[in-house]
């Protein structure tokens, strides 16, 4: 997913400067860049004290940081949402609550699946057996619905309770989209494991798991032969920069509530849910349709979501007042046939 825009200059040069020196090289020699990047994440993040393992994919983050939290307290049973996703790996597809995506051989691992914002659910499920719960800072493939800053609090403690370990899935919330760095951050715990990756390398396939300090690492527990090569690195640390230079995070803050408080007065417009520049409109109707237009008659392309109702908004964090009030026209004018085929 785009964070800093398409051939961004920083980007692309870093990204050639790396190509002419050295693309790849084994992760059994120490790779000064990948330090660089974890410095950076860690200040930018305000997670300076975590440790950073590096991967390729939101799913692989996401497989790694299950498996990194059995290995620390040896059980087995996963706590994850109802309508989240976390990928299509092994345990991650799991871990997502859509059977149609999982194959028979998926089934076997042991995950519940609770209803979000549930605290009675929480209470009677989340017992001294389960090894983690996994949550996303706010679900977007389920047309953004946003845990409560109350629940995470409240799943804070029952982990804490229960010895199951707390893991934030900021794949797509993450990485400033939300006006925070991390969605969670919002009600101001601080999980055990945060996943990340779209944002991130801004197109480049890099993904990172960050790691709590009382996890104790050992050698050989999680690896990769890709995962934070120097070209990964060079565009992860790029984004970092520009994220930072060019003040993105209040960007997002800001161009977010402007396009939030104007969608919600449009007509057919029920419900705007979201923070900064992750949006879920939802409609009063079947958004399919009025997705096809946006992006064919008027070359806005959005995001879909489990509820078909749900137009998913989900631009650069580079987003200008100009191109804002562009995609506002651009929603108006697609709207008006679809308003007239429901009224
Ligand atoms: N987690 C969340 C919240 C996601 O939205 C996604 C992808 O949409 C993933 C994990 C999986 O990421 P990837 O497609 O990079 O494996």
């Amino acid at each position: 997913m785009i964070s800093i825009g398409h051939t961004h200059p920083h980007y692309v040069k870093k990204i050639e400067e790396q190509l002419e020196k050295i693309a790849f090289y084994s992760n059994s020699v120490k790779i000064r860049q990948q330090e660089e990047l974890s410095q950076k994440l860690g200040e930018l993040s305000e997670y300076n004290d975590y440790d950073l393992f590096l991967c390729n994919s939101g799913a692989e983050a996401n497989e790694n940081a299950l498996k990194l939290s059995s290995f620390h307290n040896g059980r087995k049973k996963i706590i994850a949402f109802e309508k989240s996703f976390h990928g299509r790996t092994s345990l991650a597809v799991a871990a997502t609550n859509d059977p149609s995506i999982q194959a028979p051989i998926n089934s076997s691992h042991d995950i519940i699946f609770l209803p979000l914002n549930d605290e009675a659910a929480l209470m009677k499920l989340l017992t001294k057996d389960v090894c983690a719960v996994i949550i996303e800072g706010i679900q977007g493939v389920a047309g953004i619905q946003a845990p409560s800053d109350d629940f995470f609090k409240f799943l804070r403690k029952k982990c804490d309770e229960t010895g199951a370990l707390m893991i934030l899935d900021e794949v797509q919330s993450g990485y400033g989209r939300t006006g925070m760095f991390f969605a969670h951050q919002f009600a101001t715990i601080r999980p055990d494991i945060i996943t990340i990756a779209k944002g991130m390398g801004n197109g480049f396939p890099v993904a990172g798991v960050l790691i709590a300090p009382h996890l104790k690492a050992k050698h050989g527990m999680l690896g990769t032969t890709f995962g934070g090569a120097y070209l990964a690195c060079a565009a992860a640390i790029a984004v970092l920069d520009v994220i930072k230079e060019e003040r993105l995070i209040a960007n997002a803050a800001n161009m977010g509530s402007y396009l939030i408080e104007k969608v919600k007065k449009m007509d057919g417009v029920k419900e705007v849910r979201g923070k900064g520049l992750m949006i879920g409109v939802e409609m009063h109707f079947n958004a399919s349709a009025l997705r096809n237009d946006l992006v064919f008659k008027h070359q806005i392309f959005t995001g879909s979501a489990s509820n078909k109702n749900t137009v998913r908004l989900l631009p650069p964090l580079t987003v200008t007042q100009e191109e804002v009030d562009h995609f506002l026209k651009g929603f108006a004018l697609a709207l008006k046939p679809h308003l007239q085929s429901v009224s």
